[in-house]
């Protein structure tokens, strides 16, 4: 195994057919992301079986994540399809008022983020583009003045960085779309905006009064409260997103990579994964090559222990989604083995208790120099405190269902397999050697006896 790093692809118009999926799996993909931002619910059911389907025929395994939209800020509607400038100094009106809007003022929609808007809150307009700063608050309406002036028109997306937003995290639209995923049984659910570890929960409470299956929740991080309750929401969650997209935004440019270092951290000593999203390869929605920032990009990623890394439009609106796989499949590859042969900053995270159980099966396997870690798992806890210990050897997962070895698609290092005869006869070099692995001692860890071995 040469790459460590998982890759999450997100897919859109341009991958979501049978061809171009085939070769991006085999490329190298192992969790397929499904923006619910810009389809319905039917629309994204089909890509789900397809993908499944593809996956299948393969015999090559990968997790389906499902990323609903949350509460997106939206203005209303102008007055005519014209852009309005904004200029600096200037007051503008937001209010409750459906007619269409004008340079003096538009609709807000959201009864929920005018009664939670204070005075002195900056409102970000077209990926702050445009900034407006609250002067003040009535019950329908604020005053605001132009910070940063642009120009205007209908829905246009808005962050509130400073507003602490008093919504539920599910839209109605969100709901609609969740009631229908579920049934597709997706591994993942990503959740957008999430402000404290309540909305985790509330979501959580929404997918078990529909369903049994374990399905797991990934709180993407992209505001400013979010970063600040960052152990109460990875706590809730399964998993996290450093959405660094909505995160530029929200936070001034400069901090966004000192809050990803923040959030890995955190996340490893909690035993979560951690995707980096965003603009990780994004001239190539064109471009035959990356830049080199973004070869480096990619490899800090790998680097700072990052459980995946995500492609955002190079995937979706792409000229060539496959060539973007195969170059982070490169990157993320090369600087895994690097990290492997000049370990230089381990120490860096690993901030875990001495006495902590996957620590010692970490440097046992370290230790006895053993090829592999052999995990015989019922869940993915297990399986993914190891992965965050971040041993330098392959971690098997031998499962005996589907779903948790979807799952495990996620988390950094772990080869997973469905086997319900390996797993009852708890024969870890069979598991071994179906991922090439024939050699060495292995490590094995088996969940269910509570035991903890080294096989020759
Ligand atoms: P999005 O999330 O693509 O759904 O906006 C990722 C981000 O904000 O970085
Ligand atoms: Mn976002």
């Amino acid at each position: 195994m040469t790459r460590f790093t998982k890759v999450t692809a997100s897919i859109g118009p341009k991958c979501e057919d049978e061809h171009t999926l085939t070769k991006m799996i085999n490329a190298g993909v192992n969790v397929c992301r499904l923006n619910f931002s810009h389809d319905t619910g039917d629309v994204q059911g089909t890509k789900i079986d397809l993908i499944r389907a593809v996956s299948n025929k393969l015999g090559k395994r990968v997790a389906i994540m499902v990323d609903i939209q949350g509460p997106k800020h939206r203005i209303g509607d102008f007055e005519s399809d014209k852009h309005y400038p904004l200029k600096i100094g200037q007051k503008f009106i937001l209010d409750s008022d459906d007619t269409p809007g004008n340079e003096n003022r538009v609709q807000l929609p959201d009864a929920d983020v005018m009664r939670s808007l204070n005075v002195g809150d900056r409102i970000l307009l077209n990926d702050g583009k445009i900034e407006l700063r609250v002067d003040a608050v009535f019950d329908d309406m604020v005053e605001t003045t132009v910070m940063r002036g642009d120009e205007i028109w209908s829905r246009r997306g808005f962050n509130l960085p400073d507003t602490d937003v008093d919504t539920d995290i599910l839209t109605s639209k969100d709901k609609a779309d969740l009631e229908y995923a579920i049934k597709k049984n997706p591994d993942f659910v990503a959740v957008s905006f999430v402000q404290r570890a309540e909305d985790i929960s509330n979501v959580r409470d929404f997918i078990t009064e529909r369903t049994a299956s374990p399905i797991k929740i990934v709180a993407k991080i992209e505001r400013p409260n979010a970063v600040k309750r960052i152990v109460d929401i990875a706590n809730a969650a399964d998993a996290v997103m450093i959405a660094r997209g909505d995160l530029a935004v929200e936070l001034p440019f400069e901090q966004v990579p000192a809050v990803s270092r923040r959030i890995l951290r955190e996340c490893r000593k909690l035993n979560k994964p951690v995707i980096m999203a965003t603009q990780m390869l994004s001239s190539m929605v064109h471009a035959e090559f990356p830049t080199r920032a973004e070869i480096s990009d990619v490899a800090n990623a790998a680097y700072l222990c990052a459980d995946s890394a995500m492609t955002s439009e190079e995937t979706t609106i792409g000229d060539n989604p496959v060539r973007v796989i195969e170059t982070m499949n490169k990157i993320l590859s090369f600087a895994d083995k690097d990290t492997i042969e000049n370990p230089y900053d381990w120490s860096l995270m690993d901030n875990v208790p001495e006495n902590d159980w996957s620590r010692s099966v970490s440097s046992m396997a370290f230790l006895n120099k053993a090829s592999a870690i052999v995990v015989f798992a019922r869940d993915t806890e297990s399986v993914t405190q190891i992965s965050c210990r971040r041993p330098d050897i392959p971690i098997i997962a031998v499962c005996n269902e589907d779903m948790i070895a979807n799952q495990l698609c996620l988390s950094r290092g772990v080869l997973s397999v469905c086997d319900v005869s390996l797993f009852g006869q708890r024969d870890a070099f069979s598991a071994a050697s179906l991922f090439g692995i024939r050699t060495g001692k292995l490590v094995i860890v088996d969940e269910e006896k509570i035991s903890l071995r080294v096989l020759d």
